[in-house]
């Protein structure tokens, strides 16, 4: 049978994993159509009309394939031609043993792989209801599913509480970060695949500063919560900065702001109480600071541990 007698597969969502199918099914000689409902509909979260768009951190975790389930994964996609995977690897940024890439060029490339593809038709629509006709559906809607399609497989499967919770990192200017203070550095010097062993922007404190920042979390704003959300548990895996400080005053310092592992060469023998790991989130990231245009700013994000 040839490529044209096929019957396409259709595929909802043109995130990472729709994006990833779509790729995979078109490699295999099957027709597909991808359905994307941005931009004309978008979610809370997302910010363009890129496929593949990552909307929070740009690390794709531990690219360690020996000794890390996650980095053995990563290896796996790239054995199977993962579209995904060599998207990551083009626009890798420094990240110590992990794998962190330049989000818009990562969504970039997919996005014109994938457009230019003779077997893929990507149609920028909302799917609410698949219609019967369809034979083959890949539902990859990710946690920001639409409302009218969560809907339909709510009914469907009778689930009555489809929910996502999650926290997103903040993105720092690098050009206001004081070089005087912070320092790079991956901790443990950990070069791993794609880094040097000073990936990471460290932010020392020293307890006062810690217990400060602490009490300023806790007693600061927050973002008041819808009545649907009130009751939704928290993911354990990615809390919200200021659940974890509410949690205890320690909590934070034996968490993401730990600070094992890195000496601040401004002042080696002081250790800090706690330190601010950044990541850099862009490929404009090696310019020093003072060279780089505040518009055209690098970023860094928060990091979380590999
Ligand atoms: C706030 C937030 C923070 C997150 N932080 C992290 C993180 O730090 N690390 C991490 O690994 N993961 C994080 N995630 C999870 C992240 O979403 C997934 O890792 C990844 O994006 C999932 O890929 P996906 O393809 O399943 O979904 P997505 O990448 O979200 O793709 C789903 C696509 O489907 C489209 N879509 C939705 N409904 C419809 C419809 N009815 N019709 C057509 N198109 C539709 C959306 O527009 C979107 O493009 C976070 C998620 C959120 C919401």
């Amino acid at each position: 049978m040839s490529s044209a007698q096929k019957q396409a597969v259709h595929v909802i969502g043109g995130g990472l994993a729709g994006s990833e199918a779509a790729w995979q099914i078109a490699s295999l000689g099957v027709p597909v159509v991808l359905h994307e409902m941005r931009p004309r509909l978008s979610t809370a979260a997302h910010k363009t009309d890129g496929l593949a768009e990552l909307v929070c951190s740009n690390s794709m975790r531990s690219d360690d394939r020996d000794t890390n389930a996650v980095g053995l994964l990563h290896e796996e996609m790239r054995r199977l031609n993962s579209l995904v995977m060599r998207a990551a690897d083009g626009h890798q940024v420094p990240a110590g043993g992990a794998l962190a890439v330049d989000r818009e060029g990562f969504s970039a490339t997919i996005s014109q792989t994938l457009a230019v593809h003779p077997l893929i038709e990507i149609r920028r629509e909302e799917v609410a209801l698949p219609p019967h006709d369809w034979d083959s559906v890949i539902v990859a809607t990710g946690p920001l599913t639409s409302p009218a399609l969560a809907e339909t497989i709510g009914r469907i499967t009778g689930e009555s509480s489809l929910a996502f919770f999650d926290a997103i990192a903040p993105i720092v200017h690098r050009d206001t970060i004081d070089m005087n203070v912070a320092w790079f550095q991956s901790r443990y010097d950990k070069a791993g695949p794609g880094g040097s062993g000073a990936d990471y922007i460290n932010c020392p404190m020293d307890r006062a500063q810690y217990q400060a920042f602490v009490a300023a979390l806790v007693a600061g704003d927050k973002i008041s919560f819808h009545d649907w959300e009130k009751s939704t548990p928290y993911f354990d895996g990615c809390l919200p900065i200021e659940v974890m400080a509410e949690r205890g005053p320690e909590t934070l310092r034996h968490g993401p702001m730990k600070p094992f592992g890195l000496t601040n060469p401004h002042d080696p023998q002081t250790k800090s109480y706690a330190i601010v790991q950044l990541r850099q989130d862009n490929k404009l990231g090696p310019f020093p600071a003072s060279s780089v245009p505040s518009s055209l700013g690098s970023a860094a994000c928060i990091a979380t541990p590999t």
